[in-house]
């Protein structure tokens, strides 16, 4: 069985005070439901904050991005070896650094094996836009980008890393994807591309994340599919019980509390 991962990205929002405000407001409902990973993804200059708050609990921190050098003269930008000193999780290809930062597949792909070389666990973003959508290209694009960003990772890695199917149509809008949808592009795409990349034993073990205006009235039906093994949320992550409510509804629809 996959342990459950849900996680808040809080994306531009919070400082430092708002942040520790927001986990202290919800910590205790969160670590009541340790069948389910939580995870907070706070602006960087919130994450020292929020890391020390929930140090020694069950919940875990991520980044929101990072950079694939370990130092040196690259202004503004944060490496995997600084990451690491707080976080054990790390968002990489979200949709929006994509579009409003242009950051490619190759790109995307150079972050999680630097990730990966400094133990942080990638969350690896992939998702279709409307226009790819309609124009019935969901599968091949999504699984081009699984294969992308999965370029010279073993199996073993692969197997403890964690994919976000979030289409881009879905992501704040308030529309997101029908639970069958969502789960046909999971199961059938993410899922069915790892087996064929590496194996079946590696396919059964990543955990498989949807996005895209997960709320707390639909994250039961959502989480319920067998290959959904938990959400990416934004907006419904920056308040504390609508956030709690999803890591709940995770533990119920998978049949864990
Ligand atoms: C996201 O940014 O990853 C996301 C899924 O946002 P929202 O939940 O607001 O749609």
């Amino acid at each position: 069985m996959r342990t459950p991962i849900v996680a808040g990205n809080w994306k531009m929002n919070k400082t430092a005070a708002e942040g520790t405000a927001l986990v202290r407001a919800m910590m205790a409902d969160l670590m009541a439901i340790p069948e389910v990973q939580t995870v907070f993804c706070p602006p960087f200059l919130a994450v020292p904050d929020v890391a020390r708050l929930i140090q020694g609990s069950t919940l875990a921190i991520g980044a929101q991005d990072l950079y694939w050098e370990e130092s040196g003269a690259f202004t503004g930008e944060v490496s995997p070896v600084m990451v690491t000193e707080f976080c054990q999780y790390v968002i990489i290809g979200h949709s929006e650094r994509r579009e409003y930062f242009g950051e490619k597949d190759q790109e995307v792909n150079k972050k999680v094996i630097a990730a990966l070389a400094q133990g942080l666990t990638p969350i690896v973003c992939v998702g279709e836009t409307l226009a790819l959508r309609d124009e019935g290209r969901t599968e091949t694009w999504v699984r081009d980008q699984v294969v992308a960003a999965l370029q010279n990772v073993s199996a073993e890695e692969t197997a403890g890393l964690v994919i976000a199917y979030e289409p881009i149509w879905a992501i704040g809008t308030g529309r997101a994807a029908t639970p069958e949808d969502a789960e046909q592009v999971c199961g059938e795409v993410v899922r069915a591309t790892i087996a064929d990349l590496y194996d079946q034993a590696t396919a059964e073990a990543i955990r498989i994340q949807y996005g895209g205006s997960v709320n707390p009235g639909n994250a039961e039906e959502i989480m319920i599919q067998p290959n959904i093994d938990g959400g990416l949320v934004g907006g419904a992550s920056l308040q504390a019980e609508s956030f709690a409510a999803i890591v709940r509804s995770t533990a119920s629809a998978k049949g864990l509390i």
